[in-house]
């Protein structure tokens, strides 16, 4: 099986990149982060603290994950119900964020992702896949963008989506998260020896999609 891992930080283009890139090789796309994600939401339903490992650690036997395609799509269901779009809000991407530091979290997913990775063809994205979850992936890309273009990019899709975000905000959260995410005791984010870095802070989404498939097409001769 061929295994591409895109790691990065948040608002790196990473999703729809790798979406875009999964679709044009034929290969399935796993996108760890909805998975922490909808960790994240079920420690807020049930009201407990994200970043409490002693009270999110009790939870995760009653959590059933699963990933499955609609119409092309990812969808990703908790306990059966399909929570794709709840996921998304920024407070859940901020819980998601407090639950992968906890170990017993980031133990529990890992078997899930490995099992993918085993049985298919994987463009898989997240924090730690070259690192820790497929460190012989053939492919491995870090892909990163300045934290201000990220928050200008961000900015601008919550606008589409015809919300009225504070810029200065949008750029503090994702300081917050890059922080958190990158000084974590467990699989911290950080590039793998042999990641191929790709810094989309002067490309558009083209521009990127064309340096992604370079790297792959170099890699294994597809793309
Ligand atoms: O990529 P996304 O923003 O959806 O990820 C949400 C959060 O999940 C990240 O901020 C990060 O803390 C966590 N995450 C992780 N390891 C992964 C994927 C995501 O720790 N492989």
């Amino acid at each position: 099986m061929i295994n591409i891992a895109i790691d990065g930080p948040s608002g790196a283009g990473k999703s729809s990149l790798a979406k875009q890139l999964a679709q044009e090789l034929g290969y399935l796309y796993v996108d760890t982060g909805a998975m922490y994600r909808a960790i994240g939401l079920y420690a807020v339903r049930r009201g407990a603290d994200p970043k409490n490992g002693e009270q999110v650690e009790p939870l995760l036997p009653e959590i059933q994950l699963d990933i499955r395609l609609v119409e092309g799509t990812q969808h990703i269901y908790l306990n059966g119900e399909d929570v794709s779009t709840d996921i998304r809000a920024e407070k859940i991407g901020m819980a998601a964020s407090g639950v992968s530091a906890i170990p017993a979290v980031r133990q529990f997913l890992l078997d899930t992702q490995r099992d993918l990775a085993r049985a298919n063809n994987v463009l898989m994205d997240g924090r730690d896949i070259g690192t820790v979850i497929l460190p012989h992936a053939q492919v491995k890309i870090f892909l990163t963008a300045s934290d201000t273009a990220r928050a200008q990019r961000r900015y601008k899709e919550l606008v589409e989506k015809g919300q009225t975000p504070d810029y200065e905000q949008v750029l503090a959260d994702i300081r917050q998260r890059d922080y958190q995410d990158s000084h974590r005791a467990v699989a911290p984010l950080r590039q793998a020896e042999d990641a191929v870095l790709v810094d989309t802070s002067h490309l558009n989404l083209e521009e990127s999609l064309e340096a992604l498939k370079a790297v792959i097409r170099e890699k294994v001769g597809q793309a």
